[in-house]
């Protein structure tokens, strides 16, 4: 590609330069048209409220000082929610100001009460550090925020336990340090109003089961000493935000979820890179090389052409590295067209500096910088504004995100562009297909179960070594509390007394929120001895094998050795040319059912399963083109998972009545388990790697040719629930995406799986798609959802059943 003309004056995208023709240049290149889709959000204009009446005359002051002249409607409601004592949750767009809605009922509240107290919890310690110069700079008199988390320096901790009336902490810091030090935290949670769970959407899966435990300790603690604090969460737009703020924190919660902030109009383009011509194959068990062009290909392109047409653009790109390479390749094509344009397109790494980032803010805004690729906005703790263009490199893996990345675009209420790259899978392909799965559907739910026995066991050893629990504790953990207390008696953790039960141990128990399946292990520099981080133990074997390509703040080490006796992998830094992906053999037993649904030929069911699987092999990707260079052998033991899972199954019988071969049966299953995982983030806020697969013919459990989804966390995250519930709307796409596919025999955008620990062999693309429909024609449209407490049939073998 070659730019067209050099980059003069960001003149951003005004009269005459619409995102129409932006995007007509950018898709006249040559070759097909890569855009499937052009949807135009309208520009919206904001609502403003009046200052509520409540808030006093020295905080309207302040917020006018820093430009603030009045609220939008949907920030003075839920001020005026929590104010009044309400629990709130305001789920508007990026950029509406969730902020303000918080900090004006904890402001007001401190500012009248000279003892009150507020809670602030954010996801990441960048985020919070931000929150603290926003309060900060409000200049208010005996305020006295302070961030209080790992960075805190110890000769400063008790100052702030004593002194500060606005904490920012995380929830880890709550769980390894306030909550088991809350004697001395005494003075603070006696006087606590106000809890701010900012970005709850961010607390999913297990993780978010973990934090959900975390706060119900905290709500624990803070009746102890008297306090029921008012909670007020701010959330990413998402589907039924109440239902999840009520999960989170145990409490019934309000929305409010109407966006009163005025937005500008985005041109938003769905693009698909062509299919290259077929290669002969890299490797004999991959027959089918049929590939696209890569999508970071695709996207560094993209961002030299409007880098070169002097649009300020962001590209975000899924991994650190991949934002590297994106902003490497458009600098160089950038400089083959004029020489010294290409500096000004550079890659941004998480870890930055404050000055570094403040430094990256004020060169975009003059100009001197045009492009930048980056990782998402979370990390992002950059103050973006005035950009023309955002692109976005593979779908982000919720509708959630796609909406937060693309409302990074429009400056000052201007018309902006948005461009989706579709990546070489079958997610991305099914959408950029069906537009109506991003634009007319609603954002996802956040999905987190705190009923998972494997979350809820380690949380209530938690909350007995901070006091002994009682019974009357048992109801606010929720369903399963009580197995779970009875279970750690009978392992001797605690000691049941008449007053409740007892922590036993010296030492509290240790529990990682954000690990799972078993200890993490540590990363660990061989040359200097220096702890790079720590992996959860069930990622380990695919992320630190011997070879692996780790990737650490923006930095590339390659792992030289993985001593799982010692917990810890020895690293050395090296940036090669490919990634590293491991791949995995899998056997699965059937423990019990939860629910089913009896279909006649055809059996729906929801259980716990044992899944043993074992890391064999990984293979090394070129990082630019993504083509195979090859597959190397690994050594590492068998691990055992009880999980939860959701599969179906197929009488023989009807297989054979739809036209597929018994020796094509396997192929058939495989490839379309392939696409069912691919297509679960459709439903569930989960990621391909957070669930796991397993085909068979027969499977001695079922008696039948079956495929079973499973959760690839301990006890499970609800994704594979939310797969039951929503069965057949996820078996309808996976089946639509793979027979729309373009290609012949099947490809990576429809049936092939970059982490299949079989080579992706065998596949049929065409049986899999009579699978699916002798599913679908049989499957009833709605499967009642599974009821706590329903009583748990014995497995039922699909084959034994009459044929329809
Ligand atoms: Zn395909
Ligand atoms: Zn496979």
């Amino acid at each position: 590609m070659k730019p067209s003309s050099a980059a003069t004056v960001s003149a951003g995208l005004g009269p005459g330069r619409s995102p129409a023709d932006l995007l007509g240049r950018l898709r006249a290149r040559g070759g097909a048209d890569p855009v499937t889709h052009v949807e135009r959000v309208p520009a919206r204009a904001g609502v403003p409220a009046p200052w509520p009446r409540w808030a006093p005359e020295e905080l309207r002051a302040a917020f006018a000082r820093r430009g603030v002249a009045a609220p939008w409607r949907h920030q003075a409601e839920a001020a005026d929610l929590a104010y009044d004592g309400q629990h709130v949750v305001v789920a508007t767009g990026t950029a509406s100001g969730k902020s303000l809605a918080y900090q004006l009922p904890a402001l007001a509240t401190l500012l009248g009460d000279p003892r009150a107290t507020v809670l602030y919890l954010a996801p990441t310690k960048a985020l919070a550090a931000d929150q603290l110069r926003a309060v900060a700079a409000l200049e208010l008199a005996g305020v006295r925020p302070a961030c209080y988390d790992g960075d805190t320096p110890r000769t400063e901790r008790e100052w702030i336990r004593r002194h500060s009336r606005f904490v920012l902490t995380n929830p880890d810091m709550l769980h390894h340090g306030i909550l088991p030090g809350h004697a001395q935290w005494s003075g603070f949670l006696r006087r606590l109003a106000y809890v701010v769970i900012d970005e709850c959407h961010t607390y999913r899966g297990v993780f978010g089961s973990h934090v959900a435990h975390v706060l119900r300790r905290l709500r624990r603690q803070c009746a102890r000493y008297g306090r029921t604090p008012v909670f007020v969460l701010a959330s990413a737009t998402s589907g039924d935000p109440a239902a999840a703020a009520g999960r989170i924190t145990g409490l019934p919660v309000a929305a409010v979820t109407e966006d009163a902030s005025p937005r500008g109009g985005v041109t938003f383009a769905l693009w698909e890179p062509p299919l290259l011509p077929a290669e002969p194959a890299a490797e004999p068990a991959a027959d089918l090389t049929q590939v696209r062009r890569s999508a970071l290909r695709e996207t560094a392109d993209l961002l030299a052409d409007t880098v070169a047409e002097g649009v300020r653009t962001l590209a975000f790109v899924r991994s650190r590295r991949g934002a590297e390479v994106v902003a490497a390749n458009a600098r160089r094509a950038l400089d083959e067209a004029v020489p010294g344009l290409g500096d000004r397109v550079a890659a941004y790494r998480a870890g930055y500096l404050r000055e570094e980032r403040r430094e990256l803010e004020r060169a975009l805004l003059h100009g001197d910088l045009l492009g930048l690729a980056s990782t998402n906005a979370l990390e992002l703790g950059v103050d973006l504004i005035g950009l023309d263009t955002v692109l976005i490199c593979g779908y982000p893996g919720t509708r959630a995100s796609l909406w937060q990345q693309a409302g990074r675009a429009g400056r000052s209420g201007q018309e902006a562009l948005a461009v989706l790259v579709a990546r070489d899978d079958p997610l991305d392909t099914y959408l950029v297909h069906h537009p109506e799965a991003l634009f007319g559907a609603p954002v996802e739910a956040t999905v987190l179960d705190p009923a998972n026995p494997y979350v809820l066991g380690p949380q209530l050893a938690c909350a007995a070594a901070e006091a002994p629990l009682t019974p009357a504790d048992l109801a606010l953990f929720g369903d399963g509390a009580k197995e779970a207390v009875d279970a750690l008696v009978e392992a001797g953790a605690l000691r049941q007394r008449p007053t409740g039960w007892y922590w036993r141990h010296r030492e509290r128990p240790e529990v990682d929120l954000r690990g799972e399946g078993g200890a993490p292990v540590c990363v660990v520099e061989a040359a200097t001895g220096r702890l790079l981080g720590t992996v959860d133990g069930g990622s380990s074997h695919f992320l630190l094998h011997p070879g692996a390509v780790y990737l650490h703040q923006g930095v590339s080490y390659v792992v030289d050795d993985l001593d799982l006796a010692d917990g810890c992998a020895l690293v050395h830094p090296e940036e090669p040319e490919w990634s590293t992906h491991a791949r995995d053999v899998t056997s699965l037993s059937v423990a019990s059912v939860r629910s089913y649904v009896d279909a006649g030929p055809v059996g729906l069911f929801l259980g716990e399963v044992d899944v043993t699987s074992q890391v064999v092999s990984y293979q090394r990707r070129r990082i630019a083109t993504g083509e195979v260079i090859d597959t190397r052998p690994l050594d590492l033991p068998a691990r055992e998972l009880r999980t939860v899972a959701v599969w179906f199954t197929l009488s023989p019988g009807s297989l054979a009545a739809a036209g597929v071969e018994p020796a094509d049966v396997p192929g058939a299953l495989h490839a379309a388990e392939h696409a069912a995982i691919g297509l679960l983030p459709l439903m569930a806020t989960c990621d391909r790697w957070d669930i796991g697969g397993l085909s068979t013919a027969v499977h001695p459990d079922t008696e039948a040719p079956t495929v079973f989804v499973y959760d690839g966390h301990p006890g499970g995250a609800g994704f594979a629930e939310r797969a039951y519930g929503t069965a057949a709307a996820w078996l309808r796409a996976t089946r639509d995406a793979i027979a729309e596919c373009g290609c012949e025999a099947g490809c990576p955008s429809c049936v092939q799986s970059p982490k299949c620990g079989n080579g992706n062999s065998p596949l049929s693309k065409p049986d899999a798609i009579r699978v699916l429909d002798v599913v679908l024609a049989n499957l009833p449209d709605g499967v009642p959802a599974p009821r706590a407490g329903d009583p748990c049939p014995a497995p039922r073998p699909a084959a034994s059943r009459p044929e329809a």
